[in-house]
């Protein structure tokens, strides 16, 4: 088990942001250590589409040197005072979120992934000036309230990916009630998109799968799904009118061609449309008319990664059913052709990075 003074902070960086995925091994400032700290050296790292943004910097200009990476995880090598539920040793992860002012209604509610004030894992400001940095690193500090303990039966190198991807899709099938006799859409099967079959199967709903692309309709099946829909049918929705209880859409560009009113049309009345894709800031939602909602009474919302108690939830939903993400995993120096391959959506379905620096 690594001991404190074994702790290097380093990671790849990006130093230029015209060579996104060129990322160059950099020494960095960890935030100070608080009493409700706990510090995780890193053996696993998921690679998001998050990632790409903020590399390319399609999400507006990053920070520099910047680390990103937040599906993290890893063994716990130091804890602050106030920390109760980890020590040294334990397996834990972050994802991300590494922070949030704790007082706030919605931190209190147990929504603190909608805390205004939160500390995103990477790319954010410590209140001590200090730049967060991610998981494509030898370690991390976080607030013991965003990081997660992982259970024995669930790998490290499958919990990684559900630290963002599984609790992004996991929170609003939670929150919007997929379960036993449910209709449930799921909009691009990507990283996040295979997360969302696998857990709504899992809580037993009917899962019906939009994909365009033809040659994952045999993995979609293996998932899970019940109904496999290629969106580049001509009028495919027609099939599905006043079908879908929940839609998540997992969609991170939507362009003038994306036809968002022919899919609310799926929606049983009442029915809710979710998204978690976050395209970039050039990148808006189609235009919409009012007759898109009243037809069927429809809503439309977004969801943000998940809370601590959704993010246990989901854990315990992996470990008593063995769900088992599809990943490939590969060295932490190999990051490049990962984040590459993942902005061309090439990878099936997640990359999982493991440690090479320490
Ligand atoms: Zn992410
Ligand atoms: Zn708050």
């Amino acid at each position: 088990m690594p001991s404190q003074r074994d702790v290097d902070f380093k990671g790849y960086a990006l130093t230029d942001p015209k060579r996104w995925n060129d990322l160059k091994i950099t020494d960095f400032k960890p935030k100070t250590f608080d009493a409700d700290d706990v510090e995780i050296a890193i053996t696993h790292c998921g690679v998001c589409g998050s990632d790409v943004h903020t590399l390319t910097q399609g999400w507006g200009e990053s920070k520099l040197p910047l680390i990103v990476g937040h599906e993290i995880v890893g063994t716990v090598t130091r804890v602050g005072d106030n920390v109760k539920d980890f020590k040294p040793g334990d397996r834990a992860g972050v994802g991300a979120q590494r922070g949030s002012c704790m007082s706030c209604r919605a931190c209190k509610d147990g929504l603190e992934n909608y805390c205004p004030n939160s500390i995103e894992t990477y790319n954010a400001v410590y209140p001590d000036g200090v730049v967060a940095q991610g998981g494509y690193s030898t370690a991390i500090r976080a607030h013991e309230q965003f990081v997660f303990p992982i259970p024995d039966e669930i790998e490290s190198r499958y919990a990684a990916s559900m630290m963002c991807a599984g609790l992004t899709v996991f929170s609003p099938l939670k929150t919007h009630g997929c379960g036993p006799g449910k209709k449930v859409g799921i909009i691009g099967i990507g990283g996040l998109g295979h997360y969302a079959i696998l857990w709504a199967k899992a809580m037993e709903a009917e899962v019906y799968a939009f994909t365009h692309d033809d040659s994952k309709v045999e993995d979609i099946k293996k998932m899970g799904a019940d109904h496999v829909v290629n969106t580049g049918k001509k009028e495919f929705w027609k099939d599905y009118a006043l079908t879908l209880d929940l839609i998540v859409s997992t969609r991170d560009s939507f362009g003038d061609k994306m036809p968002l009113g022919d899919f609310l049309s799926m929606l049983y009345v009442h029915g809710r449309f979710v998204t978690v894709g976050v395209p970039d800031a050039d990148d808006p939602l189609p235009n919409l008319h009012p007759f898109n909602f009243v037809s069927n009474g429809c809503l439309m919302g977004g969801s943000k990664i998940g809370s601590k108690q959704d993010c246990l939830e989901m854990l315990e939903l992996a470990r008593s059913k063995g769900i088992k993400p599809w990943i490939e995993e590969m060295p932490m120096c190999d990051v490049g052709r990962a984040l590459q391959n993942v902005q061309e959506n090439k990878v099936r379905y997640r990359y999982v990075l493991t440690q090479d620096l320490a």
